[in-house]
């Protein structure tokens, strides 16, 4: 994953000669999900599971999280340049601005502007991104090896501003 393939400019998704749509990363098999789309499938899950909602969200990212990163070439990349690489993924994909920060060997923060995973219900707990709360320790998990857990601490579905998010490993809990 050099800087070149993760320039704006070079597009995200292209055709395939069967008119499927593939990213132009890992030339996997794409489709467009709009947030709206998103949200409704969020509400057909609160509505069915009350709270197991928010763990199935949660699991469902896990899965997705390993899967992304493992598009990325880990090899001769220090732990900085997978986190860089990390956040230039999400930001493409449309995730918002994230950032991560390291706060020791067991324990990282993700701090996320504009998170699209946002979902505002009288039901819901005080935090709402629980699919990326779930990406996101995937991705830990599948970059940094090992079995990390990702919990948000605050969200901006209940005060306006940024989501944040806490890494870290079961050894540290
Ligand atoms: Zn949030």
């Amino acid at each position: 994953m050099g800087s070149v393939e993760f320039s704006e400019d070079v597009g995200l998704v292209h055709r395939d000669e069967k008119g499927v749509l593939r990213d132009n990363f890992s030339n996997r098999r794409v489709i467009i999900f709009s947030c709206s789309a998103y949200r409704s499938m969020c509400d057909a899950l609160y509505d069915q599971f009350q709270s197991g909602a928010a763990i199935i969200l949660y699991r469902m990212g896990e899965g997705y999280g390993r899967k992304l990163v493992q598009g990325v070439p880990q090899l001769g990349l220090s732990r900085d340049e997978m986190i860089e690489a990390f956040e230039k993924l999400a930001h493409l994909a449309g995730w918002g601005k994230l950032s991560v920060k390291i706060t020791d060997e067991k324990n990282s923060e993700v701090i996320v502007e504009e998170s699209p995973f946002i979902i505002r219900r009288q039901d819901i707990g005080p935090t709402s991104c629980h699919f990326l709360a779930g990406v996101l320790a995937g991705a830990a998990s599948q970059l940094l090896g090992g079995a990390y857990k990702a919990q948000e601490l605050r969200c901006a579905s209940k005060e306006k501003g940024i989501c944040r998010f806490r890494i870290y490993t079961r050894a540290s809990e």
